[in-house]
């Protein structure tokens, strides 16, 4: 089945090498890797490469195996990109590749003396020189090809069908054309131009034919710095650079086999063959680690969907489950006021009136939940400190009552206005003085609450809720503020969580310490309004009594 270039040539393609422009750090590389190489050679070019070292008899196979896994090993990359960008020069560079890693076995097999005196394949004095020739002819007329075919247009640039079957015939054709070259250099042995002197020397014929291959992959360096775009493209100059200086240090002065020179050439060979690979490498590595960031970011995106859905449901419930428990416990006594003999209609009023007053709150609540999410700043007005304590305190009376516990409040008459949202800071409080009641309730000996505010030195103010209850475990104290967590059977771990929130959304901080002897303190700072500093009368309704007037509303005072 045919595909269309959109599905042929995915998104993939902008992260390949294949298709990536080099970036100024990679130019910079290659161009310093050229110039170590060219280093390399001025050294050891001249009368230095003619030096005769000897012979290592395992040089030759050691040094084929080396080459065969790391053509072969690129090849498979190649291979491996060709089948995700489809483009036909990816198919010639990556059979190129796989040319090197196969005509490396006939020209280890007819080495003299490595097998035997002559070689394998029945071969004479030229086989190996010419598979060498053969070899680096070959792969340059590959890296050409990839470099003439790869900015064709679409329609040709791309191998439409599958490419499991591009890659098999491509497969299939190189070891053809290496069986077929090495056939007819092995057999036609006594026909072929002599290059070789004695398994040692070269004749002068060499140096023509070196001439030649080092013009010929001159012209592959120059062609792919013509079309040069991609990654790819850049390294493969820098690889058919060390193919050019290769073939110089084994043919210019002609050194003997196993002389200085002859032994630089084949680390040149290793170099060009093992450069691509390190690069294919390099670049596998970076992808899977972008991928494994790509993933883990997208995890925690997915958590923090999900904990943001959770905290949103949790914080609703929680927020408005104290409205409503009014709501319900109001209906109730509204109905019993109406159900006696003789319904007094004064007090299902005022019954009715408060679950009015409380369905208000729980709409203002709801409205402020959102504020909190969308961070809007809209419903901030002056405040008095000591009037929302007073409120929060009021709206508690019953459960302080209903667990005996005594409220001591120090409010400090000089407080300046802070400016906020009336509801969310009110929310703050009431979820403070909950938990201080929930930490109370369950433990015997003096429960006394104490709500203080003060003028703090860097010109805030300063709120503290202190309970003589159980107190915070050391274990506790680092995730109390997270959301969710909860030590109560019933809770739902978002109280604090919300008050932090809020309060940091007001440019304060929010945090706790323990009290003496027992019991927890909650202090939070906020900022005075600048406007307002100054000191203020105490309003009328004011209804906080000064510690030293400390009470116990338990009695209903
Ligand atoms: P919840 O009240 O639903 O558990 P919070 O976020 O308000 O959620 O509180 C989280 C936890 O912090 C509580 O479960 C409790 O263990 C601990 N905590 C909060 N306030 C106090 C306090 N005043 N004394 C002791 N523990 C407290």
């Amino acid at each position: 089945m045919l595909n269309t270039d959109a599905a042929i040539v995915p998104v993939e393609q902008h992260f390949i090498l294949s298709s990536l422009p080099p970036s100024r750090a990679q130019r910079r590389l290659a161009v310093a890797v050229v110039l170590a190489l060219l280093f390399a050679f001025a050294i050891t070019e001249g009368p230095l490469s003619t030096i005769q070292l000897g012979r290592i008899d395992h040089f030759v196979p050691i040094y084929a195996t080396a080459m065969f896994l790391t053509d072969s090993i690129t090849a498979v990359l190649l291979f491996a990109q060709f089948s995700m960008l489809r483009s036909r020069a990816l198919l010639a560079i990556a059979s190129g590749y796989l040319y090197t890693a196969l005509i490396v076995i006939p020209w280890m097999l007819t080495f003299p003396d490595v097998f035997s005196p002559n070689g394998l394949l029945g071969a004479g004095l030229q086989s190996t020189s010419w598979l060498y020739t053969l070899w680096h002819a070959g792969f340059a007329m590959f890296v050409i090809a990839y470099a003439l075919s790869k900015d064709n247009d679409p329609a040709r640039r791309l191998w439409r069908g599958s490419a499991a079957v591009a890659i098999l015939l491509s497969v299939a054709m190189t070891a053809a054309i290496v069986c077929a070259v090495a056939y007819i250099v092995t057999a036609g042995d006594a026909l072929l131009p002599r290059i070789n002197l004695d398994p040692l020397h070269f004749s002068t014929l060499w140096q023509f034919i070196a001439s030649c291959l080092a013009l010929w992959s001159a012209l592959a360096v120059i062609l792919l710095w013509i079309r040069q775009r991609s990654v790819l493209d850049l390294w493969l100059m820098v690889v058919m650079s060390a193919y050019v200086i290769e073939i110089c240090l084994i043919a210019f002065p002609i050194p003997a086999r196993f002389s200085f020179g002859w032994y630089a050439g084949r680390f040149y060979g290793l170099i060009s063959s093992s450069l691509l690979l390190f690069v294919l490498l390099y670049e596998i590595t970076i992808l899977y680690a972008q991928l494994l960031r790509a993933v883990l970011a997208q995890r925690r995106e997915r958590e923090a969907r999900l904990m943001t859905g959770d905290a949103v449901s949790a914080t609703i419930a929680h927020e408005v489950k104290q409205p409503l428990a009014g709501m319900v416990t109001n209906a109730d006594a509204g109905l019993n006021w109406l159900d006696r003999s003789k319904p007094d209609l004064d007090q299902a009023k005022a019954a009715f009136r408060q679950i009015v007053a409380d369905g208000h709150r729980a709409a203002a609540v709801i409205e402020s939940i959102r504020a909190i999410f969308k961070k809007d700043a809209r419903n901030r007005t002056s405040l008095d400190i000591n009037e929302l304590i007073g409120e929060a305190l009021a709206l508690t009376r019953g459960d302080l009552q209903r667990h005996r516990i005594a409220v001591q409040t120090e409010p400090n008459a000089e407080l300046p206005q802070v400016r906020g949202d009336r509801i969310q800071l009110q929310q703050v409080l009431l979820n403070l003085i909950a938990n201080a009641i929930d930490s109370m309730a369950t433990k015997d000996g003096a429960r006394v609450l104490c709500v203080r505010s003060e003028a703090h030195d860097g010109g805030g103010v300063m709120v503290s809720v202190a309970d003589t209850g159980t107190g915070i475990g050391s274990q506790d104290l680092e995730r109390l503020f997270n959301p969710l967590f909860t030590t109560k059977s019933g809770g739902m771990g978002m109280g604090l969580s919300i008050c932090r929130s809020i309060i940091e959304a007001h440019g304060g901080r929010l945090w706790v310490v323990p009290n003496k002897p027992e019991g927890t303190v909650f202090q939070f700072l906020l900022l005075a309004e600048v406007s307002t500093a100054s000191r203020r009368e105490q309003p009328d309704n004011f209804h906080l009594v000064r510690a030293s007037e400390s009470t116990g509303i338990a009695d209903g005072s």
